[in-house]
């Protein structure tokens, strides 16, 4: 199963529960606090086995946003990445 298909299932489920959000600000002020989930689970010495479930909430919650509005978010990452590859180091050292 590729991205966009798990963008689509997720924003299915996401709509018959009837958990959407009216706003793209409110969606994203969502995904902070899935941040923010994260970030507590990373508290101790080493992050928590709940810490890869909060790291899947974000992604779902950004791929939920994806399909949208549209956004071929695989594409979007693929794009992205080459991009990142053409920029070199941007001055940083290895
Ligand atoms: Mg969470």
């Amino acid at each position: 199963m590729n991205i966009n298909k798990i963008a689509e299932l997720n924003y299915e489920w996401v709509e018959r529960m009837g958990w959407h959000n009216k706003t793209t600000l409110e969606a994203l002020a969502l995904v902070a606090s899935e941040v923010g989930e994260a970030i507590n689970e990373c508290r101790g010495e080493e992050p928590t086995h709940d810490f890869a479930e909060e790291l899947a909430d974000i992604v779902l919650r950004v791929l939920d946003i994806a399909h949208w509005h549209g956004i071929n978010i695989e594409q979007e990452l693929l794009n992205k990445m080459k991009k990142n590859e053409q920029r070199g180091t941007r001055g940083r050292i290895k």
